[in-house]
């Protein structure tokens, strides 16, 4: 099967990535666990707009922000193992300037895949089982693939979104995965 796995909040792990790097800047102890909803980079911060982060995060010297994201916990290994039988298929969306490190990102973690898009049309890529935490993006996989499996995956931002399955960790979409393949 074809499985279209986003990245960030899901295999990179974006808010302790930016958190890390806004602390180091502005001597402030933001965690991970303080992220409850979309775009929670602007309650949390002095930035005034999501314009003024993204502006932010673009000028940080190298490693640049996409370049230097942990893997989220068990992603890797579960990739590992689910590109035994099925394609991984990574479908991202990302500010133009993040490209160069999002292909980097992927290399550096040597994520089984040879398959990568960067877009915000996440559904004009054909799969069968997709994986994301965005709520836009679940919602919009829901209408324009009505017959595909689309997981949410289970984040403090996100809320079930009818049409979805609901996944709490690597090893549930794992699962998931093999079940839908007998
Ligand atoms: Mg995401």
């Amino acid at each position: 099967m074809r499985l279209g796995i986003d990245l960030d909040g899901v295999v990179a792990d974006f808010n302790e990535g930016w958190m890390r790097r806004y602390n180091e800047q502005h001597g402030t102890e933001l965690t991970p666990d303080l992220v409850d909803h979309w775009n929670a980079m602007i309650s949390l911060t002095h930035f005034e707009d999501v314009g003024e982060f993204w502006e932010w995060a673009r000028e940080w010297p190298h490693p640049r922000l996409f370049r230097d994201l942990p893997v989220v916990k068990g992603a890797k290994d579960s990739l590992d193992r689910l590109s035994r039988d099925h394609d991984i298929v990574i479908i991202t969306t990302k500010p133009p300037w993040a490209n160069h490190d999002t292909f980097a990102w992927i290399a550096d973690n040597e994520l089984p895949t040879s398959e990568v898009h960067i877009t915000e049309r996440k559904w004009l890529v054909d799969c069968d089982i997709y994986l994301d935490d965005g709520p836009h993006n679940l919602e919009a996989l829901v209408v324009e693939r009505p017959d595909r499996t689309i997981c949410r995956f289970i984040q403090p931002w996100n809320d079930p979104v009818p049409g979805t399955v609901d996944v709490d960790s690597w090893e549930t979409f794992e699962t998931l995965v093999n079940q839908r393949w007998c």
